[in-house]
């Protein structure tokens, strides 16, 4: 410790505090249940409704916070919990964003943060090569896939535009010419934003049909095609968050192509497959596409939140993402990371993912989403195997979707079979619809996720289906 500190011995403790507590948080999630204690009606009286006047010491608004927040923390972190579609912030990438914060830089400038900065860039590169997409790409790294799919849409929108003869960074859209968007019926919402975002318009997307996994169906495809004049975007999805599945890229994409259109990928979680050589022929021909939405945050577990926008075209994605207005950098190379999100101001959200592909390496990657695609299959035969229990797909990487029983009945069963695994609070599925039927979603992508977890999630949907059943006898 040297003389001066920028550090009261508050402030000090303060930190150490956190870490001590982040620690010991995580350590807590090996048996703990998973939801939080408290829902937000009981918990909110433990927080001031309106700030003291006087201000308190850091470490005393550390160690206060630590305790207030206890009851009202959900397990999304646990190795039990399979809602959604989360990742569990994995710890070495924790203890990489706590120095992200620590060191406050902000990564918008490459001279001012080079230490961050090139470690982004290196995170960019290692994931593009990994997933087998094109080199030359230009890399944003936001937070989320929300986002990357929205940056995505405007790079598109960008290009499609130009090559019609219009600056829509200038012009902007209004008496712009148009061009038809195209996106499978069982797209996630997230596209269906970023359209919006864009200015492109949800409702105005014409939706092609899909097959009963939820892939867009080539001949509906061919059929959209075949309809429209101008070169279209076209979004494709890799990860269908039902049914895991894979939009057919290799038939799909020269077909778009053709056209002259942009094809973007929605690769969520789904696209990491590609970074494992037996599982990629599933979503074969993908890096044909001219765009790339991934999250860093679901299945490389990197803690909330990141993702990456990945666009073939860079002068596409500079040009509509740039804040620098007249001065656009004069060469693709003076690109800062600013040129290629939509924040000006930024953390270094991609570095708590150097940290975790260092830890893993290309290896451990691979094996992270093999044994999770593996673990999907040993869940849904134990499921499968249940009298009156049925997986309403095949399993294509890492989601689960379950239906007990039959029609109406079976939708009541199956909500309350959810009803009583949450609230039993072991593990955590959570809701969704699949093809006119309540479910529910399994999603295996937490790191410590094995055996033992996937075996008690099968345990309690059984357990619970046969009580739901006896109770209705
Ligand atoms: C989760 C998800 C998104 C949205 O990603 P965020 O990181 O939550 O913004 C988009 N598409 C798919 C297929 C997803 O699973």
């Amino acid at each position: 410790m040297s003389e001066v500190s920028t550090l009261t011995p508050q402030e000090r403790h303060a930190i150490e505090i956190a870490a001590r507590e982040v620690i010991a948080y995580r350590e807590s999630l090996a048996d703990a249940d998973v939801p939080p204690e408290l829902r937000p009606d009981a918990f909110a009286p433990r927080i001031p409704a309106v700030l003291a006047e006087e201000g308190a010491p850091p470490d005393e608004v550390i160690a206060d916070l630590v305790a207030d927040v206890g009851p009202g923390l959900g397990g999304l972190s646990s190795p039990r919990f399979f809602g959604y579609v989360l990742g569990s912030s994995m710890p070495v990438g924790i203890a990489a964003d706590m120095l992200v914060s620590g060191w406050g830089q902000n990564v918008g400038s490459s001279w001012e943060t080079p230490g961050v900065f090139v470690m982004e860039r290196t995170v960019c590169k290692w994931c593009v090569d990994m997933l087998g997409l094109p080199a030359e790409s230009a890399v944003g790294i936001v937070t989320g896939a929300t986002v990357a799919n929205t940056q995505g849409i405007m790079a598109a929108r960008n290009a499609l535009l130009r090559r019609q003869g219009w600056d829509v960074e200038d012009k902007g859209l209004f008496g712009a010419p148009e061009f038809p968007v195209l996106i499978g019926a069982d797209a996630h919402s997230a596209p269906f934003a970023g359209l919006r975002y864009a200015g492109l318009g949800a409702g105005r997307a014409i939706r092609v049909a899909t097959d009963d996994q939820g892939r867009i169906r080539p001949e509906a495809m061919a059929e959209a095609l075949a309809g429209i004049d101008a070169p279209p975007l076209v979004v494709l999805q890799a990860g269908q968050i039902n049914t895991g599945a894979f939009d057919r890229f290799a038939e799909l994409i020269p077909m778009i192509h053709a056209k002259g259109g942009w094809v973007h990928v929605d690769g969520a979680f789904g696209l990491w497959l590609a970074a494992v050589p037996e599982l990629a022929p599933r979503l074969a021909g993908v890096a044909e596409a001219d765009s790339w939405a991934v999250d860093l945050h679901k299945w490389l577990n990197a803690p909330f939140d990141a993702g990456l926008c990945i666009v073939r075209d860079r002068a596409a994605l500079i040009a509509s993402m740039s804040a620098r207005g007249a001065y656009l950098p004069t060469t693709l190379d003076a690109v800062e990371p600013t040129d290629t999100t939509l924040e000006l101001s930024r953390r270094a959200r991609g570095v708590p993912s150097y940290a975790i592909l260092r830890a893993l390496g290309q290896s451990g990657v691979r094996a992270l989403i093999a044994r999770h695609c593996a673990l999907a299959d040993r869940l849904a035969a134990r499921l499968a195997a249940e009298p009156g229990i049925r997986i309403l797909s095949e399993i294509a990487s890492n989601q689960v979707s379950v239906a007990i029983g039959e029609g109406e009945e079976g939708d009541r069963l199956t909500r309350a079979v959810l009803a009583r695994v949450q609230a039993r609070g072991r593990v955590y599925p959570s809701h969704g619809e699949w093809r006119g039927r309540d479910i529910i979603r399994c999603s295996i992508i937490g790191y410590a996720m094995t055996t033992a977890e996937i075996d008690l999630l099968g345990d309690e949907i059984i357990a619970a289906a046969r009580a739901e059943r006896d109770r209705a006898a």
